[in-house]
């Protein structure tokens, strides 16, 4: 499925979800929210891509990783998954599987929205960090912004990219790897 048709079919899915009719609670003043975090990590190892945000990174290094080792996207998904309670991201989608080799981590966060819908929830809100000694990322956190806010079908400013290192100490701050950290608000 190319990125258009699948940012396109998330909006849909978030329009469907606005028109449903109010629920119980809602007409008691009262939300059902849910709470998520999600954490992920990767190695690093030079030649291969950066896909950080699902934005491409210009690096000469990039994550080791069975999909495109997009960490934050994965953070995401994790957050997404623990707020519904359905496990994780390894669950959902396997990395011994073929289906998911090289896949565009994109794909697997629009999947993880497409239970969200299913449940009848959508998202409040995201907050990600990402922790990395190099290269610098602020050039690149508000296209992340944008582009997962377009995944999920919410506006951008309900999703916040912080990027951080670890003052050159462990294993991020030698540059062997680089982790992120995701906490999501689900809502009803
Ligand atoms: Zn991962």
């Amino acid at each position: 499925m190319s990125d258009i048709n699948l940012y396109q079919k998330t909006k849909i899915l978030f329009y469907r979800q606005k028109m449903l009719p109010l629920r119980k609670y809602e007409f008691y003043g009262m939300t059902d929210i849910r709470i998520g975090n999600g954490y992920d990590v990767h190695a690093l190892a030079e030649g291969l891509p950066l896909w950080l945000g699902g934005v491409r990174i210009e690096c000469t290094f990039g994550c080791v990783a069975h999909s495109d080792g997009d960490v934050a996207i994965h953070a995401l998904c994790d957050a997404i998954l623990g707020a519904l309670a359905l496990g994780d991201i390894g669950q959902h989608f396997p990395d011994n599987s073929d289906e998911y080799k090289g896949i565009d981590s994109k794909i697997l966060l629009s999947r993880t929205m497409a239970l969200v819908s299913e449940k009848g929830y959508r998202v409040g809100n995201a907050d990600i960090t990402i922790a990395m000694q190099r290269p610098k990322l602020a050039p690149y956190i508000v296209r992340m912004r944008e582009t997962l806010a377009g995944v999920m079908g919410i506006p951008a400013d309900a999703v916040s990219v912080k990027a951080t290192t670890t003052e050159r100490l462990g294993f991020v701050g030698r540059g062997e790897g680089c982790e992120a950290y995701a906490v999501v608000l689900l809502c009803r």
